[in-house]
């Protein structure tokens, strides 16, 4: 029959508008999304230890993590993440044992300029605050050693120095 297709495509449109709709208002309306979505990600710099574990999990080296040893302890002084080649397969946050690497559910991703779609996460205010507490976190372990050691010569001194009495009163006692 002439135009049957023509009527069945309208069957379907005039359906569709006035069915259930199935599009949203984004931006202003969005779509809850699933539990385990993985959008852009967030770096926590107090929870980071830097292991490395995220760095060696990563199957495209998106992940560049910078480190100085300061008073024998490993410092996070960069912590550099190449969106622009992330999987988002989630595999460095499952690496990461204290959760300093997480997935948020942002996926606004875009930029103009892929030089700026790299995130270096580490600002040089994290890492003076961090190596000014381990060098005084250092400095009060070892101003506690040297009291403990102090106070461990001067018993070792007057247990000596009781010890001696007790002899000298013992053969005063034995003289006499
Ligand atoms: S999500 Fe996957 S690809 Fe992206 S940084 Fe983590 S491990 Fe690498
Ligand atoms: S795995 Fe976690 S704690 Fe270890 S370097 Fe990566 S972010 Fe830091």
């Amino acid at each position: 029959m002439f135009g049957k297709g023509l009527l069945k495509g309208l069957k379907i449109t005039i359906g569709r508008f006035f069915g259930k709709k199935s599009t949203v208002q984004y931006p202003e309306e969005r779509l809850p999304l699933p539990d385990r979505f993985y959008g852009k990600p967030d770096f926590h710099y107090d929870k980071c230890i830097a292991c490395n574990l995220c760095v060696n999990a990563c199957p495209n080296k998106v992940i560049k993590l910078g480190t100085e040893t300061v008073e024998k302890k490993k410092v996070v002084t960069g912590y550099h993440f190449d969106q622009q080649y992330c999987l988002f397969c989630g595999l460095c946050e499952e690496a990461c044992p204290t959760d300093a690497i997480k997935f948020t559910k942002d996926f606004e991703l875009t930029t103009y300029d892929r030089d700026t779609i790299g995130i270096e996460f580490v600002k040089q205010g994290q890492i003076d605050k961090k190596i000014k507490e381990v060098k005084q976190a250092a400095a009060e372990k070892a101003a506690a050693a040297e009291k403990a050691a102090a106070e461990k010569a001067a018993a070792e001194t007057k247990s000596q120095t009781e010890e001696a009495d007790k002899a000298e009163t013992t053969n005063k006692e034995g003289g006499a």
